[in-house]
């Protein structure tokens, strides 16, 4: 499998820190975003001590989609384990917490776990699919039937978190295993992203006919243009 990956991320217009970290890595097919949080310079430890947990704890090479899934839980609960630690050792870094969306390719399938509301999405033959659900209290009050999906975005509360990397006793991160054929292209994403853009503008600017370098510039072109509210980062990655 060939593909074609690349990762911008950018602070957005009213924010004066960048706390979103990702992780490019095309030569072990792992891929993913963070957007942490806490105060001071909390936030962006967090997201760097996650996907560079991720990376360390994550080998990629000669194994299936099931047992990449594992170690991408497995390594989500490391970052857990280090992000607290390190809360409870540093002063000024208690409570930092952040999402967690990882995805890992393996020959024709792929595997995600996510924690959070960052996300992931496929977009195949031109329909963008969402991947993940977002762990939010709004989230939380669709699936019970207390909210109907029309009321999450600009909710007051959307951006409150049920889980994140950081907390002690968390559950484990979801897992997904899908398959891919040549041609999708995976968009890994936070939230300064997605609450900025609707589906189909994200759709539109991920089938254009460009390398995906330009693609992910063109995905916080257009979430800054829209406000840019928050921190956005985009990883896009296109199988061939
Ligand atoms: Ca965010």
């Amino acid at each position: 499998m060939e593909l074609e990956a690349a990762a911008r991320s950018d602070g957005g217009r009213v924010r004066t820190r960048n706390e979103d970290a990702y992780l490019l890595r095309p030569e072990k097919r792992l891929f993913a975003v963070a957007d942490g949080m806490g105060g001071h310079q909390a936030g962006h430890l967090a997201s760097r001590l996650a996907v560079d947990t991720l990376d360390a704890e994550v080998e990629t090479r000669h194994a299936d989609v099931r047992s990449l899934a594992d170690r991408l839980v497995l390594a989500a609960r490391a970052a857990n384990r280090v992000i607290l630690e390190r809360a409870n050792a540093e002063r000024g870094t208690e409570g930092m917490g952040t999402t967690l969306t990882a995805l890992a390719l393996a020959a024709d399938r792929a595997a995600i776990a996510h924690i959070g509301d960052s996300r992931a999405y496929r977009l195949r033959n031109g329909t963008l699919a969402q991947l993940t659900h977002d762990h939010t209290w709004v989230q939380g009050q669709v699936a019970a039937g207390r909210l109907s999906p029309d009321d999450v975005r600009g909710h007051p509360y959307a951006n409150v978190l049920s889980r994140v990397l950081g907390m002690e006793d968390i559950e484990d991160a979801d897992r997904l295993l899908i398959d891919v054929i040549p041609g999708d292209v995976f968009l890994l994403c936070s939230d300064g992203l997605t609450t900025m853009l609707e589906d189909d503008v994200i759709a539109d600017i991920l089938a254009s006919d460009v390398p995906v370098a330009e693609r992910a510039s063109a995905l916080i072109d257009a979430a800054n243009a829209r406000g840019g509210v928050d921190n956005i980062t985009a990883v896009v990655v296109r199988i061939a």
